[in-house]
């Protein structure tokens, strides 16, 4: 077996570790971690450290780490069927069962499944069958694309360019000219401190009507958005936002792109999080719960309405030019078929929420009083602690001082893990849906006290 320092060295040699500092990682300077093993919600390094894993990976392994019967659809899918295509019509049982499994949970005006691989290309497809959609109702115009800032859709060239974070823009010539950002519905930080939260909700929408008149109606196909902020921060709508924006969307003929990679499958409570938002989307982005992180597989879910259009474009133009080698691999469609059946038996939508609310609820309890705490939010199994240096200016800290990651780094050392969020001093957990309450209160606990250790 190969030593832990062997293997170090062949990262920092040969490994291009993605969302790194490169320079740091090669260096030897930036503390890596290799895994080894995991079980529920704790992953267990090569170093034997078990760590409560308070993020799921990277929000998506939503049934916990170590589920046989995961495994063991895995490994009969590849032993019956490792791959084959789903050009030209092919399919398989997985994949054709977990198309029929997804299509049972998405809200009843959907109307068919693509399979992709990640939640950016699923964004990537969205958006080209968005194009599609309006150059076959004959408005060849109408294609900008309208995100949010410190919204997250991925990181490819149009999914990066959707994204609202300027370090995933920042010397990559992004974002592509086809998009443009609105007001973030952050209401924290808000640029009108009087502002209640429905007054910065008609804020919101009056500064996305302000844009679309600008634009043009007629050059807007699609408005894309995560019911919930993720990356940017953890963040739910304020209060009356989505009333507020859908119809503005509705007036102006604009498609709704429901970004659902990490509230799909069960994050918020729910099966899905639009319909609880009052959203009808036209179009919904799955990822990472689909599978659990089993295996690489995402979704976009198209309406009845833009179904129609789909196939009354391949009667006009023949076979639809997209897809990809791996839409619908039969091993993450198995996993898939596997993982959706484990959610519903083990109760874990109904946990997410329970659980999740607990959490969210345990950790105000712990830490808002604190001097640098600004504010504990969270919904269903997504909590974020959002930190300042002053509270009345709600000012950050020097990035130079590195709080939040030494913040994260003494949670590390207490034995769990929680995420420095990309951008501004924000801890976020996103727990393993299958999270106990006791696990929860370590989670708490070590926050607690990381925070009084780094900042008093
Ligand atoms: N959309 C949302 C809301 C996400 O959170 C993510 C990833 O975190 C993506 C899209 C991109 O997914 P992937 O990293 O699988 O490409």
């Amino acid at each position: 077996m190969l030593t832990n320092d062997q293997l170090a060295k062949w990262d920092r040699d040969h490994f291009l570790h993605p969302s790194t500092h490169l320079a740091q990682h090669a260096r030897g300077e930036a503390p890596g971690r290799i895994i080894q093993t995991a079980e529920g919600c704790y992953i267990t390094d090569r170093d034997g450290n078990r760590l409560l894993d308070a993020f799921a990976g990277l929000y998506c392994v939503n049934i916990g780490y170590g589920r046989k019967e995961v495994a063991e659809a895995i490994a009969a899918q590849a032993h019956e069927l490792a791959y084959y295509h789903a050009y030209m019509g092919h399919g398989t049982e997985a994949s054709i069962t977990l198309a029929r499994m997804v299509m049972e949970r998405a809200p009843s005006h959907m109307s068919r499944v693509f399979f992709g691989q990640g939640g950016s290309d699923a964004n990537e497809t969205n958006v080209k069958l968005v194009w599609y959609y309006n150059n076959i109702l004959g408005r060849p115009q109408k294609k900008k694309i309208i995100s949010r800032w410190r919204a997250y859709h991925g990181s490819g060239l149009m999914s990066g360019s959707l994204t609202g974070l300027s370090l995933f823009h920042k010397k990559f010539d992004l974002p592509l000219d086809t998009v443009r950002h609105t007001t973030s519905p952050y209401y924290y930080r808000r640029a009108d401190a009087s502002q209640t939260e429905e007054q910065f909700s008609a804020q919101c929408a009056a500064d996305l009507e302000a844009l679309i008149e600008a634009e043009g109606a007629d050059t807007i196909a699609a408005f894309i958005a995560e019911p919930m902020l993720g990356t940017g921060g953890i963040v739910p709508p304020p209060k009356g936002y989505w009333a507020a924006i859908t119809p503005i969307l509705e007036k102006h003929d604009i498609l709704l792109i429901a970004d659902e990679v990490i509230t799909g499958f069960g994050r918020l409570g729910e099966m899905f999080a639009s319909p609880s938002y009052g959203l009808k989307p036209d179009v919904m982005t799955i990822a990472k719960g689909l599978t659990s992180a089993y295996a690489p597989l995402s979704g976009s879910i198209v309406s009845d309405k833009v179904w129609r259009v789909l196939e009354q474009g391949t009667d006009e133009n023949g076979p639809l030019g997209h897809g990809w080698t791996y839409s619908a691999h039969p091993i993450g469609a198995a996993a898939g078929v596997a993982n959706l059946r484990l959610l519903d038996s083990l109760g874990l939508v109904r946990n997410a929420g329970e659980v999740g609310a607990y959490l969210t609820r345990t950790m105000a309890e712990a830490v808002a009083a604190h001097p640098h705490v600004g504010e504990v939010r969270g919904a269903g199994m997504l909590t974020a602690v959002e930190l300042v240096a002053d509270r009345d200016t709600r000012a950050g800290f020097d990035p130079a001082d590195k709080v939040v990651p030494r913040i994260v780094a003494a949670m590390g050392r207490r034995g769990v893990i929680a995420r420095a969020m990309p951008q501004g001093d924000i801890l976020g957990y996103a727990p393993p849906l299958c999270l106990t309450r006791a696990e929860a209160d370590t989670v708490v606990a070590a926050t607690a006290d990381s925070l009084a250790e780094i900042l008093g």
